[in-house]
């Protein structure tokens, strides 16, 4: 039996309609709206269609969605990824990966981010939550009873708690700093030129006569429905020389519509006008407050560069692991939501670290931003695709003699040890999955009913001995 809902419901303010706010909104409308309420505001004045046009979704990310009821493929916004190739600068291929998949390969996506985002936004209204567009955060104070939360041009809110998603250029965490220089997110030398090409020839063909040849850099392609590719293409470039506002300088190319001269052809031959972000990486040692009431998830906590997929996954994540803290929190007596916000940001940290801190390995190793490194990474590339053929016919081999030892009702040792998705790639869920959650909490009442029960017997016990004990005092009297 689920404890009783609390008399009043703790309301969130949600800050930034992008992937992280958007899913962890969900989270609390499907699994925890008998202890919360939820609103959430975003910045635009509708939703951003072209922002990033695609990303992949690994099955740490795809495996939470399904448990939200989220089926992407079904819903016409994802493609299993069947096929991907890296080149570098030159035009060469470095990789072609048909094999570097998880054993499902609907678990790992290309994901169209505006029919996603508009799927989120569709699942929302269905559970009764609307977005309060247009409405740019520019304070968040402490409230004696919360939080209070100012926007630019509209009333300030005030609430119990305030989930700060709102990406790189977090206005909650510029207020968590008080507006310190130590806000601001860090540049790397990265840039990512991208958009969908309707043929994946003509898509590096232009990026080959894009790039300058030997140069640093790299671009690759992933599949996507009816043919078509999407393309990324890195390149190095200092950012321009700081201005009188560091913000306004930083935020240089951010989801710029991309169109100098010369480069005509690549936006003729595109599906969409390619874009170009300049790639972020910080993990920000602050990301809860000290009277916590205020948290970050998502970009607004560490953003990271694209090198290794993981940035909305690991949004997707946070959304899942703040609800179950704020769960557990609603089932203790005390309902603290500061013990929730600081357990959060505790066990999330690590993770978020080793992740960020891989995307920009990843990218160290791809862009090849010295000639030493371009042999390295070639070198390393090569190695790679050799490793990863012999592993695939090895594969083959064990799936042969797998089928004869099934059929003689005996499975190998090392088929059922085997838990890594990938010798190279990693994708094992490190977040516990919804049914080990359940599983955990059956586990902690069962603890506090047996708890209870040995208490009553224990109680039951000295009230025995204490009437016993009154009794030979009684009769020693009456004698
Ligand atoms: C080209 C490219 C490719 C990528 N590829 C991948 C990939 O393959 N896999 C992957 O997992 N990730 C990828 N990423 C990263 C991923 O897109 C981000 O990590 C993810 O979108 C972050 O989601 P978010 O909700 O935290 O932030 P955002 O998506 O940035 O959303 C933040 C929202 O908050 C709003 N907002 C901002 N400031 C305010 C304010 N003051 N008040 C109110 N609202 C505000 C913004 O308008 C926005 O809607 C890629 C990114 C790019 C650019």
């Amino acid at each position: 039996m689920p404890p009783s809902p609390t008399p009043r419901k703790k309301h969130i303010l949600i800050i930034g309609a992008g992937i992280a706010g958007l899913c962890f909104a969900l989270q609390i409308l499907t699994h925890a709206h008998d202890y919360y309420t939820i609103s959430v505001f975003e910045k635009t004045p509708g939703p951003d269609a072209n922002a990033g046009f695609c990303i992949i979704l690994p099955p740490n990310a795809v495996r939470i969605l399904r448990e939200l009821g989220l089926d992407l493929v079904a819903e016409d916004c994802a493609t299993p990824l069947t096929h991907t190739r890296l080149h570098s600068a030159s035009g060469e291929t470095l990789l072609e990966a048909r094999g570097l998949f998880p054993r499902d390969p609907t678990s790992l996506l290309t994901v169209e981010r505006g029919k996603f985002v508009a799927l989120l936004l569709r699942q929302l209204q269905r559970r009764g939550a609307l977005v309060n567009w247009d409405r740019k955060v520019i304070g968040v104070l402490s409230a004696p009873d919360g939080v209070e939360v100012r926007f630019r041009d509209a009333p300030s809110v005030t609430a119990d708690l305030c989930v700060g998603a709102d990406g790189t250029w977090s206005g909650v965490r510029k207020a968590l700093y008080s507006g310190r220089p130590a806000w601001l997110p860090k540049p790397t030398r990265w840039t990512a030129l991208y958009g969908i090409s309707p043929v994946e020839e003509s898509a590096t063909e232009m990026l080959r006569l894009y790039l300058r040849r030997g140069a640093p850099g790299a671009y690759a392609t992933y599949s996507l429905s009816r043919g078509r590719v999407f393309w990324i293409c890195y390149e190095s470039s200092t950012p321009s020389s700081p201005l009188g506002d560091p913000e306004e300088t930083l935020r240089e190319f951010e989801y710029l519509p991309y169109g100098p001269a010369g480069f005509g052809h690549v936006i003729n031959r595109a599906e969409t006008t390619p874009r170009k972000v300049r790639l972020w990486h910080t993990v920000f040692a602050t990301t809860a407050d000290v009277h916590g009431v205020v948290v970050l998830i998502g970009d607004a906590a560490h953003p990271q560069t694209t090198f290794v997929g993981q940035g909305a996954a690991r949004g997707i994540e946070e959304g899942a692991e703040l609800r179950r803290h704020l769960l557990r929190a609603a089932w203790a007596p005390e309902h603290s939501l500061r013990a929730a916000v600081t357990a959060f940001a505790q066990a999330s940290a690590p993770r978020s670290r080793r992740v960020a801190g891989a995307g920009w390995w990843a990218g160290a190793a791809v862009m090849g931003d010295w000639a030493w490194s371009r042999w390295a990474r070639d070198a390393a590339v090569r190695w790679i695709v050799r490793a990863e053929r012999k592993r695939q016919q090895q594969q083959q081999q064990q799936q042969v003699h797998a089928r004869i030892r099934a059929a003689k009702g005996n499975p190998s040792r090392k088929q059922r040890q085997n838990k890594r998705e990938h010798w190279l790639l990693d994708y094992r869920v490190l977040v516990e999955t919804e049914e080990e959650f359940c599983r955990a909490r059956a586990a902690q009442q069962q603890r506090r009913r047996r708890g209870r029960r040995w208490m009553c017997a224990a109680l039951a016990c000295a009230a025995l001995l204490l009437a016993a004990a009154m009794a030979s005092c009684s009769g020693q009297i009456d004698g």
